[in-house]
């Protein structure tokens, strides 16, 4: 195999090539399929070794090239100790300086440096009592969680340094933990969340002898602060299918314990009329049918009938949708999200359950806007309500949400944009969405959109026009 060296900031792998790649047998580039390595990570690389350090690209970031993804975020694990490498760069935020971690600042990005380190025993179920710096690569990689997460890549030599098979498990698409699991997870708890999380993400399996070290290690899960949780949940929410992190979660133990209110619904019959499936498989189902990109509307679809094992009665659920708003603030408060999520999302769970008919005047439907908070929160109404129906049966049609929705973007369209103040975006708005400064061109995108919303009132939403605006930026 031909090794090529592209040279600094960007080498790149090919995805094709990837899966056969050896310690040291590195591929040929064709154009159409390589993968960049950041090039602010590879100047980082470049200093530190310059400077006589090693310095490696690790982690998550390997794993996503790897697998042809590309990385969220870029880590750097280097020999150097957290001062040396403050040292060489110019702006550098010392975030977990304890634990060896250093944010550098590049004008492109920033970036988490860690020295290699071997963590000593772990006494919270949480944080190792004490680091241990290293220069030893192999017992960096040795800490980490999953063998898929301990692979390490040398961009000078284009060299992926695998200790611990991790190329073969990516390959068969394991999650699998570095050594023995029940000593890993007992060591820390949140690994069992992070393991979940990895197969939502990755859409992996969990090796056998790993996910049966989750069940004894719910005692160590339980130390865990509720902010990783919260931080692992939007992991998992934001993943193509959540359901496949949540059931996960409950054949182990995990979501009675983080989210209990979401395993009760686990058989939970509902009427055989609207559903196939038991209240918790219709909210996971909801919960994948609703928008990635939109948090709450994930939230809401996931916790919308949270309220319903405590309501049922043979089989009518009267009230759940109150209930489950009130239940769902207190679950969202013990995991930390913030107050606007919270209050959006049981909005949206109080809102769920709304009906429509026909014969409603212009009023009724006013009236209904308002309820739901208005015309920006009603899109998000829109979708959970979309979500909840597509985790129905089939004969449970859709078409007066489309009717509604028709009457609601008219009347929205009848109070007329006439004047530039009347668009539902201001210049602040263009400007923070196209990332542009105070100037002539802010009024000129203002003019076009006024033009395009005269010919079409229904236009004058605040995300069509936003939209919109980036289309002209
Ligand atoms: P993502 O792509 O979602 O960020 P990630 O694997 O990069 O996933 P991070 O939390 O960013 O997750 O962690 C970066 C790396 O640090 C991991 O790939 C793993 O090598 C190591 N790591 C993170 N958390 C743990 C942990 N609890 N125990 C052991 N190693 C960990
Ligand atoms: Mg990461």
């Amino acid at each position: 195999m031909q090794v090529f060296f592209l040279g600094r900031p960007i080498r790149c792998l090919t995805a094709e090539l990837i899966p056969r790649l050896k310690v040291g047998d590195f591929g040929v580039i064709m154009i159409s399929t390589m993968i960049e390595i950041d090039s602010g990570a590879a100047e980082i690389v470049s200093t530190l070794r310059s400077a006589g350090f090693q310095a490696y690209l690790v982690g998550g970031s390997v794993r996503d090239l790897l697998l042809g993804l590309s990385p969220d975020e870029w880590d750097i694990a280097t020999s150097a100790k957290p001062e040396e490498v403050i040292k060489l760069f110019a702006k550098v935020v010392p975030t977990g300086i304890d634990f060896g971690t250093v944010l550098i600042v590049l004008p492109d990005g920033q970036y988490e440096v860690t020295t290699f380190r071997s963590d000593s025993r772990y006494t919270d179920g949480r944080h190792p009592e004490s680091v241990l710096f290293t220069v030893d690569l192999k017992t960096d990689l040795a800490r980490r969680d999953f063998t898929i997460n301990a692979l390490a890549l040398d961009p000078a030599e284009n060299k992926i340094i695998d200790l611990f098979n991790g190329q073969a498990d990516l390959k068969r698409r394991l999650i699998k933990t570095v050594g023995d699991p029940l000593e890993r997870f007992l060591e820390d708890g949140l690994r069992p969340v992070r393991a979940c999380r990895l197969a939502a993400k990755l859409d992996f399996s969990v090796d056998p002898a790993t996910l049966a070290a989750i069940p004894p290690s719910l005692e160590t899960v339980k130390k865990v602060a509720p902010e990783r949780f919260h931080d692992e949940l939007v992991k998992i929410l934001k993943t193509k299918k959540p359901s496949v992190g949540f059931e996960l979660m409950r054949q182990t133990g995990l979501l009675k314990l983080i989210l209990p209110e979401l395993d009760a619904c686990f058989g939970v019959d509902q009427p055989a009329e609207f559903h196939t499936h038991d209240v918790y498989w219709h909210s996971l189902l909801a919960c994948d049918a609703a928008p990635a990109d939109e948090l709450v509307v994930r939230l809401a679809a996931l916790l919308h009938d949270i309220g319903k094992p405590a309501c049922k009665e043979g089989m009518t659920f009267y009230n759940h949708d109150q209930v489950g708003a009130k239940l769902a603030v207190e679950l969202l408060r013990r995991l930390r999200f913030g107050g606007s999520e919270i209050e959006l999302t049981s909005l949206l769970i109080a809102g769920h359950m709304f009906d429509y008919r026909p014969e409603w005047s212009d009023s009724a439907v006013r009236r209904f806007i308002r309820r739901a908070g208005g015309i920006e929160s009603i899109g998000l109404l829109f979708a959970l309500r979309r979500a909840d129906a597509q985790a129905m049966k089939e004969t449970v049609g859709t078409d007066y949400l489309n009717e509604l929705r028709r009457r609601i973007d008219k009347i929205i369209a009848e109070e007329n944009a006439l004047h530039l103040k009347d668009l539902k975006i201001n210049g602040t708005d263009v400007m923070k969405a196209l990332g542009i400064p105070p100037g002539p061109k802010v009024g000129l995108i203002l003019e076009q959109l006024l033009e395009k919303v005269l010919d079409d009132p229904t236009l004058n939403q605040k995300e069509t026009l936003l939209k919109l605006a980036k289309t002209y930026g």
